[in-house]
């Protein structure tokens, strides 16, 4: 089959898989805080050497990029700092009783929103009251945060780097002017170059440039220009993601362009494509569905060595056992049980200054999901997978063989008795291979869109 014919068929609304079952399938109050305080204490009890990965979720930004999917609140008054980062502490002080003494903070992320948002002082206050109800060893724990080129400042890249941060991501998305003013997120390079250089300056070895293929009015000269921007800098990392247009989610704002606007399949696919030959060329590896790194840093070293993991921030380097989420929407994940906050900011709050977790919906594992699990991270992580059919339920395994099987006709994988593996053709179709495995997605029918495009 040919490569357009292939991105006909299989370019289908899917999931990007940052969890198995994904969240459309949780269900709300499904969870208590309580059951899932005691599966916390129970994984903690099964591996008492477990570490501990900490999200925390800063969700406010100056003004509404309209790309975005991200849970935010867009303000301009930063009197709103300082009260949420106490809801924060509070929050982790409600865990303090659960987590073990020894258990270690390896992993710690700002995310957002725009966590550039908060200023200097009140960054302070978040890092030092959440170390100071956790010892950690800031040497050994991998700090980083997301950051906005236009609102992040000296001072903010030396506070952070002095409370021992040393990767920081900038959102860039892409260069070309008519692409920023339809997506409202005007920065120009000299912006980006500017504060990337002071990062370098006071120190942070691993800088991170997320770059979004598929936006409106993208093309290949344009995208071009903006691939190669990025790579005179020489980011240690670099995010390619795939817009994921669903106008219909709530909150999204992606209402300011039309359909008609965005580089829809073989188009987009080619965007990816001639991105993908320019940063092999510029000496970048590929790794996973959309990351790229150079040599030697952290991220390639754990994909040559096929220690990649996967969680809701995209591919990191660590696994961590335990990942608590604190803050508004924040996800927190045992492997055997997932855990949401509450998606506004009101009713997250509300909730803490009650003293209880503001967990809103979750979901617990059963044997045949975490099996599944497993499969779908090695597929997003190592493109294969290792059979264990004796230990899915009667049926299960053969449906899963029915669906894959047309992909194995298309050549987009090999399958023999014991493993299965993505072939170069089918990195492209990585969610679809997935969707195989997916127990809940089949036969199951939604009453409105949930998903994005898979390509
Ligand atoms: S893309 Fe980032 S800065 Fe823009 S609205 Fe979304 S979270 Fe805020």
């Amino acid at each position: 089959m040919k490569p357009i014919e292939l991105i006909r068929k299989y370019n289908v609304p899917g999931p990007r898989y940052t969890s198995y079952p994904t969240v459309p399938f949780w269900k709300e109050n499904a969870i208590k805080a309580s059951d899932w305080l005691a599966s916390l204490e129970n994984e903690q009890a099964f591996n008492p050497q477990s570490t501990l990965g900490l999200y925390v979720h800063l969700p406010y930004c100056e003004s509404l990029c309209t790309f975005c999917g991200c849970h935010k609140r867009i303000t301009k008054n930063h009197a709103v700092e300082l009260p949420y980062v106490e809801s924060v502490l509070q929050e982790w002080a409600l865990y303090q009783p659960t987590l073990q003494p020894d258990t270690e903070i390896v992993e710690l992320h700002l995310g957002g929103g725009t966590p550039t948002f908060f200023s200097p002082e009140t960054l302070t206050k978040l890092i030092e009251g959440i170390f100071q109800l956790k010892n950690i060893n800031r040497e050994k724990c991998d700090l980083s945060f997301e950051a906005h080129p236009n609102s992040t400042t000296h001072t903010q890249l030396e506070t952070l780097y002095k409370l021992g941060f040393r990767r920081v991501s900038f959102g860039i998305q892409d260069y070309n002017p008519v692409v920023q003013k339809a997506i409202n997120r005007i920065q120009t390079f000299e912006q980006v170059q500017l504060v990337h250089q002071i990062a370098k300056e006071i120190g942070y070895t691993s800088i991170n440039h997320d770059l979004v293929y598929g936006l409106p009015f993208q093309d290949l000269s344009g995208f071009q220009m903006t691939i190669e921007k990025t790579i005179a800098l020489k980011p240690e990392r670099i995010a390619l993601y795939g817009y994921a247009h669903v106008p219909w989610v709530k909150g999204t704002g992606q209402r300011g362009y039309d359909e008609n606007n965005l580089p829809k399949d073989a188009h987009k696919r080619e965007l990816y494509e001639m991105a993908y030959e320019l940063l092999l060329n510029a000496g970048y590896i590929a790794i996973g569905m959309d990351h790229f790194a150079l040599p030697g840093d952290t991220l390639e070293v754990a994909f040559q060595k096929k220690e990649l993991h996967r969680n809701f921030m995209g591919y990191t380097h660590r696994q961590t056992d335990v990942m608590i989420g604190l803050g508004m929407s924040a996800i927190s994940d045992t492997w055997r049980a997932f855990a949401q906050n509450e998606k506004s900011v009101e009713a997250y709050q509300e909730q803490i200054s009650k003293g209880e977790l503001a967990i809103f919906r979750g979901h617990f594992l059963n044997n045949e999901e975490l099996l599944i699990r497993r499969h779908i991270l090695d597929l997003m992580c190592h493109f294969e997978t290792q059979w264990h059919s004796e230990l899915l339920k009667e049926g299960f395994y053969q449906q899963i063989q029915e669906r894959l099987a047309p992909l194995a006709k298309d050549g987009l994988i090999e399958i023999d008795t014991t493993h299965l593996r993505i072939t170069n053709t089918g990195f492209a179709f990585v969610r679809n291979v997935c969707m195989a495995f997916d127990l809940d997605l089949h036969g199951h029918h939604f009453d409105k869109p949930i998903f994005s495009a898979t390509i």
